[in-house]
């Protein structure tokens, strides 16, 4: 990837036949499935990519169990249509990043035996669904096989579990992994550049966007012949922008995540908890060092504040626990996030929880706009697919195949599960760092192994406990395009998903690392500093989790690397 200098003056000087509007897994997807069929385009995100929804998931590849009881039981088409089609992407996903995903086992424990008997008989029909699909079959798992699994269960009444397969990511690395993939087929991306308004051409319809850069505060105009909005939970604005009378149609909700260490509930394969009060379901998964539990469902304004409250700390401790042999506290929390699922609402729906995660493409006749709505992580691939038909049509292009379905993405070409090994042979690092890497950049590894020629210090860690190095900082403000440390801590390392206060620790290396690779002057940096901590303060204050209030101040206060 280019440097947002680079592709700056890069843009300025071209036409492009596509512009996508929002650098999320839906608009990331679009821009790839459209550079590959021989489409100039540019991808155009106001904050970072994956930075709202798209590092927001539970990082859970699937067609849904509970999608498939609303199915069955509501006789619903459209949820059986959204079910069957994620069910194949799964193994697409699986396949095409073998470095960011893997297959992951879910027991769901049972306390009755009509539990037992409805959930196989639902699981089965999981599988055949999946077809040639199927990650595994399901099965049956004894009282103590279950607890082989998961020792930290809650053993009164306890039966045994169903098991079954789906899959697991890291979805901002995803994220990147996508825009990577596209800028190397030659096309053109941006962050924190947004779409503030657009230009018209004599018969009404865009011919342009007038976007505005972040950092620069500079606005700038691109020409394209096509518009695709892939904003998430913010198309209605889009669609609003470029034909103000247009109704709204997205019903956002927010959903939650907690982070806590996974010694409290020490298992390799992820938890399911069947029935929650409000009739869902809620996951708790190991997830990169961590146990990851989530989510809430609750319907926000588009223009809502995402953080994890302490209302939804309680709700999912107080569903955990029921199933825990020693039960949670607030402060064993480490981290936690927040995001908006982007649903589309119709005319009659209800709670916001039983809204289909089908996708809507919709072709505004006044403006020509094409927007993607709605959909799933595990169906971006199909979404954009489907898009870049709509797209070709719109451009009075041939419709052509997608080349996306076995397309691997960046960092995940001659990938294999054992390639961390081969860094710890080449390189003086440990084996957490490697497998670290390894998980997180796949092959493009070596690239950041290789700046530590450069500067023997990137080999350092970026904090006393983590695995992390330096060296990854300077490449993901070099050729990842990170901007600020949110950039870096939470989706290019993803520190900010594994402990709020390592990241405080982090900051101040972070900061200085970029700012000599960005050429930030102090006073820029320390505020860089400052301000991230502010928000880090701000997340824990919400979530009502107690701390050293100022620490990260003092903190942001040390000397920069560069001062000495
Ligand atoms: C709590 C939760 C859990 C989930 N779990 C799963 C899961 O386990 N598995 C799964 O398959 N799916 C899951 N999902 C769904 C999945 O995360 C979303 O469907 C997907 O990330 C949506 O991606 P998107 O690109 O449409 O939206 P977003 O990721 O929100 O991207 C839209 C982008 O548009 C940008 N933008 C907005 N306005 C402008 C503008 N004016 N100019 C430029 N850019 C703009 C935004 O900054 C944003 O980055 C979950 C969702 C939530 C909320």
């Amino acid at each position: 990837m280019k440097s947002r200098t680079e592709e700056l003056d890069n843009i300025a000087d071209q036409e492009f036949q596509l512009c996508v509007i929002g650098g999320g897994a839906t608009g990331s997807a679009c821009a790839l499935d459209s550079q590959l069929r021989g489409i100039p385009t540019l991808l155009l995100e106001a904050g970072d990519f994956a930075g709202a929804t798209s590092s927001a998931a539970t990082k859970i590849i699937h067609g849904g169990v509970r999608y498939l009881e609303e199915a069955i039981k509501g006789a619903d088409l459209q949820e059986y249509h959204v079910l069957v089609r994620a069910l194949h992407e799964r193994v697409r996903m699986l396949e095409n990043a073998p470095h960011l995903t893997r297959r992951l086992e879910f027991l769901v424990p049972s306390y009755h035996w009509l539990d037992v008997a409805y959930l196989d008989i639902g699981l089965k029909i999981y599988d055949w669904l999946a077809g040639p699909g199927r990650i595994s079959p399901s099965k049956f798992l004894s009282r103590d096989e279950t607890l082989e699994h998961m020792p930290g269960l809650n053993v009164e009444g306890l039966l045994g579990s169903v098991a079954y397969a789906d899959g697991q990511f890291d979805d901002a690395r995803y994220n990147l992994a996508l825009v990577q993939t596209f800028t190397a087929a030659g096309g053109s991306a941006l962050n924190h550049a947004s779409v503030t308004d657009f230009v018209r051409g004599a018969n009404g319809k865009i011919s342009g966007v007038i976007a505005k850069d972040h950092l620069t505060e500079n606005t700038f105009t691109v020409t394209a012949g096509a518009f695709v909005n892939a904003t998430g939970p913010l198309s209605d604005s889009i669609r609003q922008l470029a034909t103000p009378t247009v109704h709204k149609r997205m019903r956002p909700s927010k959903g939650s995540h907690i982070l806590l260490p996974l010694e409290v509930f020490p298992t390799e394969d992820a938890l399911l908890i069947p029935k929650t009060e409000d009739g869902r379901v809620l996951f708790a998964v190991p997830w990169g060092g961590r146990l990851l539990v989530g989510t809430t469902d609750e319907e926000v304004s588009p223009d809502a504040e995402l953080v994890v409250t302490k209302q939804d700390v309680e709700y999912m401790l107080r569903h955990l626990n029921q199933y825990l042999a020693r039960p949670v506290i607030p402060s064993d929390i480490v981290a936690g996030f927040a995001g908006a699922r982007p649903l589309v609402g119709s005319e009659d729906s209800g709670d916001t929880k039983k809204l289909a995660r089908d996708d809507v493409i919709e072709v505004d006749p006044a403006s020509g706009l094409i927007s993607i709505m709605g959909g799933k992580w595990t169906t971006h691939r199909a979404m954009a697919e489907d898009t870049i038909h709509v797209v070709q049509k719109a451009l009075g292009l041939p419709q052509t195949e997608s080349l996306t379905r076995n397309h691997i993405l960046h960092g995940g070409e001659g990938f294999t599960d054992d390639y961390w090994k081969k860094l710890c042979r080449a390189y003086p690092i440990s084996e957490g760092t490697a497998r670290h890497l390894a998980a997180k950049f796949g092959t493009a590894s070596e690239r950041i192994l290789e700046l530590t020629a450069e500067d023997p210090t990137f080999m350092q860690p970026i904090h006393a406990e983590g695995r992390a190095i330096r060296a990854e900082v300077v490449y993901a403000v070099r050729y990842e395009m990170a901007a600020t440390i949110e950039d870096v801590l939470a989706r290019r390392v993803g520190m900010q998903f594994y402990s709020w206060t390592d990241c405080i620790d982090a900051a101040p290396i972070v900061g200085s690392l970029m700012m000599k690779e960005l050429q930030w002057s102090t006073a820029f940096t320390r505020d860089a500093i400052t301000g991230y901590a502010e928000k880090i303060e701000h997340l824990l204050d919400s979530a009502g989790l107690s701390h050293k209030r100022g620490a990260f101040l003092r903190e942001a206060a040390k000397p920069l690397l560069t001062d000495g």
